[in-house]
């Protein structure tokens, strides 16, 4: 019997289809022309990285890296053959060799489980031994004694040995700006004059439980700056930029909120003086907050639970504890907002937080979303660079949430006029057919969009139809126009016809549409 079963996508992943489809392009399209316009260009990295790369980056203890990420182990180089592998002294050797030249993947649970294994092999021979000579001996009690205990160890090591991740550890990207920095390091980029300014667009994936505007498989677009300034101004161009793309597309029902969460000069005495406010609150805070005041204190700040906020609204600001530097670094950074005419708001509680932030954090929300409302988070990063193996190296950047962008922008009903279809070819009869085909590819080489039946149609039924399909225009051909060598074109919208010869065709359609919409490349 056939399977008549019906697939699905999986569940937080979405299709994007057609129309929206268009506006997501657009959304992009005009990403790009901002961000090039600062002078940012594109780098695209693989979607997905060894799981450890994330685990460095993002941070070991985030839900991120903790709960979030999709990971999977490779199939292996083929170095070391799974299927030949037996269990000895020499070939654990031989692992912990293939572990340390790289050939196998140097994970945690590789290292775990190859001391486990080196335990039980030792003792599993020890009792074979003893096996081996009450059997010579002929002593069928201590056989009896010792079977059980060899079975188990046996067993043991089986199970150990299925352990083994003999391919890499990878995960899915949950976000880009780990694979960017490894790419600046990998390919030396720091060499290069100047700041590298790099922007990227694409799908990021998370284990989150999906709902509106949270999805597993979502699209960022994200910016970043690399190189050896931190000078405020960096902070407040790509903000600028950010801004400036937001209300391109008409993104405006928006705020920024900013905040400066210090250096590890000053971070840490604060971080200190939090945990002990904290600990004397202790009591009536939730399960999450209690444990963070000992692993992340700074993320309590995060906290949306309402019981917790009156709490967290006494607690000791940053912005009383920042050296002279950060001081001095966040007064800048609003001058220079100022200058550009950036309205923002300071909120003390946004945080990130992990230990190689530093100094300026930024968010943008919007309205219209309901909870899900960040549709840009950002911060510095000065010292990611060197924690993933580089050279001292300053670093800014931002993530914006493409799928809650376009939600905002959907919600708002200011939707862009974009193109469509420009012209729907009715031709009726085999000698019309030819010179169909020949204008379609001509008003498409001039960038319109074309549609042509391949099967002949009665005309009443072409101009049903392209009536359905939006198009602007139809273009008639039948056996008149073919002998005159002219066009008759019928606006759709108020049936006006007009007769036209092929340039004045291609004039009169390019003109239309530049007055019609933003330009198929706008
Ligand atoms: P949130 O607090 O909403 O979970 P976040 O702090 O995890 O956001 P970032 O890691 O800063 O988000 O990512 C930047 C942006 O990416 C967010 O502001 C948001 O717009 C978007 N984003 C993050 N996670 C998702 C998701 N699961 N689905 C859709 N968009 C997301
Ligand atoms: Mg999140």
């Amino acid at each position: 019997m056939t399977d008549h079963k019906q697939f699905r996508a999986i569940r937080g992943t979405r299709d994007i289809l057609p129309p929206d489809s268009s506006l997501w392009n657009w959304f992009e399209r005009t990403a790009r022309g901002v961000f090039e316009s600062f002078n940012f260009r594109e780098i695209r990295t693989p979607i997905f990285e060894l799981t450890d790369l994330f685990a460095r980056a993002v941070g070991a203890d985030t839900d991120i890296v903790g709960k979030e990420m999709f990971t999977f182990e490779d199939r292996g180089a083929g170095i070391l053959d799974v299927t030949k592998f037996s269990l000895n002294l020499d070939s654990l050797a031989q692992l912990e060799e293939a572990m340390k030249r790289g050939e196998l993947a140097n994970s945690e649970r590789n290292r775990t489980v190859v001391s486990e294994l080196r335990m039980n092999t030792i003792e599993l021979s020890e009792v074979t031994e003893k096996i081996t000579s009450a059997i010579r001996e002929g002593k069928i009690e201590l056989i009896q004694q010792y079977l059980p205990q060899s079975n188990r160890l046996s067993e043991q090591c089986n199970t150990l040995r299925q352990l083994i991740q003999f391919g890499d550890v990878l995960s899915l990207r949950p976000e880009a700006t780990a694979s960017v920095v490894r790419a600046h390091i990998e390919h030396g980029m720091h060499n290069l004059p100047g700041n590298q300014k790099l922007y990227y667009v694409g799908p990021m994936f998370r284990r989150e439980r999906p709902q509106k505007g949270r999805y597993r498989q979502f699209y960022q677009i994200g910016a970043e700056v690399l190189g050896p300034s931190d000078a405020p101004g960096i902070d407040a161009e790509v903000i600028e930029m950010l801004l400036v793309l937001f209300n391109r597309v008409g993104l405006t029902r928006t705020t920024l909120y900013v905040n400066s969460i210090g250096c590890k000069e000053c971070r840490p005495k604060y971080v200190e003086l939090l945990r002990e406010e904290l600990r004397k609150v202790k009591d009536r805070l939730g399960a999450d907050s209690q444990r963070r005041i000992e692993t992340n204190p700074l993320r309590v700040l995060d906290s949306k639970l309402p019981e917790e906020q009156e709490i967290i609204a006494t607690l000791p600001r940053i912005s009383d504890h920042l050296c002279d530097a950060c001081r001095e670094h966040f007064a800048k950074l609003k001058d220079e907002l100022n200058l550009r005419g950036i309205a923002y708001q300071e909120n003390w509680r946004l945080v990130r937080g992990l230990d190689y932030y530093t100094r300026t954090t930024f968010e943008v929300t919007s309205e219209g979303l309901g909870s899900q409302n960040a549709v840009c988070g950002g911060g510095r990063y000065d010292g990611l660079v060197e924690l993933l193996g580089g050279p001292p190296t300053k670093g800014i950047g931002f993530a914006i949430g493409t799928d809650r962008a376009i939600l905002s922008i959907q919600e708002g009903g200011h939707l862009p006029k974009l193109p469509g279809l420009d012209v729907f070819v009715a031709w009726m009869g085999a000698k019309c057919y030819t010179t169909a085909v020949g204008i379609a590819r001509k008003l498409r080489d001039a960038g319109l969009a074309v549609e042509l039946p391949a099967e002949e149609m009665k005309f009443k039924k072409s101009l049903g139809l392209a009536d359905k399909l939006g198009a602007r225009s139809a273009l008639i051909i039948g056996e008149d126009e073919v002998a005159s060598g002219t066009f008759t074109l019928k606006r759709l919208a108020d049936s006006e016809q007009k007769k036209l010869t092929e340039s004045e065709l291609l004039i009169h359609l390019e003109s239309e549409r530049k007055g019609e919409t933003l330009g198929r490349y706008a």
